[in-house]
């Protein structure tokens, strides 16, 4: 990034997050890929870990991969709402089920929170449902270096249960619905529902923006 693009991304309408080629009509996306995205159907994932059931939003390819990478890995906050809604499309499938059940969201590492300003899959799940953010991660030693495989299993080694809030929610008898941005593997879904069960909370069900398995 130099002054010349500082200068164009200020004064320029965004391109789509997506496609990169036609200007953003607002939400982050052309009018072609909000449709593409709107018209996804929610999938039931199936990730080796035995975590709980996992329904995304849709698949983790085309349109809805290039702008959930865009929200994650440049911040564009603008796509909340649109990721938000297909989240929610996943939601749908499992909350009738569980009228009770509060949103978990998996947290973001106190360095992936400060590098992006804000906690994206808290974000997407505005207006979805009672969220109750009762998981942190610890902080860890730095990742860089490390696979892509080593740095999920460090993620997943780092969650905490908030042990006041997570009291509080078994106490209610309320289940949690943990929610995350993708699920690829489920190590930390599994991870995270092992946590929150330890505690008292049943978890019968996750919901994710994209599923990768
Ligand atoms: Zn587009």
């Amino acid at each position: 990034m130099n002054l010349a693009e500082d200068a164009r991304d200020l004064f320029l309408p965004a391109a789509c997050a997506s496609c990169r080629s036609a200007p953003a009509a607002g939400g982050g996306l052309c009018a072609e890929c909000a449709a593409d995205l709107l018209t996804l159907r929610p999938v039931l994932a199936t990730p080796l870990h035995a975590a709980p059931p996992v329904v995304a939003g849709g698949r983790y390819a085309g349109a809805l991969a290039e702008a959930l990478n865009e929200y994650k890995e440049r911040a564009r906050r603008e796509l909340a709402p649109v990721l938000g809604t297909v989240l929610g499309r996943a939601l749908a499938v499992v909350a009738a089920e569980f009228p009770d059940a509060v949103l978990v969201p998996i947290p973001p590492t106190r360095a992936a929170r400060r590098a992006r300003g804000f906690d994206h899959v808290a974000a997407a799940c505005a207006g979805l449902g009672a969220l109750r953010p009762c998981l942190r991660a610890a902080p860890r030693p730095d990742s860089v270096g490390l696979t892509p495989a080593q740095r999920a299993a460090a993620a997943e080694r780092s969650l905490r249960p908030r042990a006041r809030r997570t009291a509080a929610l078994a106490a209610a008898g309320r289940p949690a619905i943990l929610v995350d941005d993708i699920v690829t593997t489920g190590a930390t879904l599994a991870a995270a529902a092992a946590l929150l069960r330890d505690a008292g909370v049943p978890v019968p069900a996750a919901v994710v923006v994209a599923a990768a398995a």
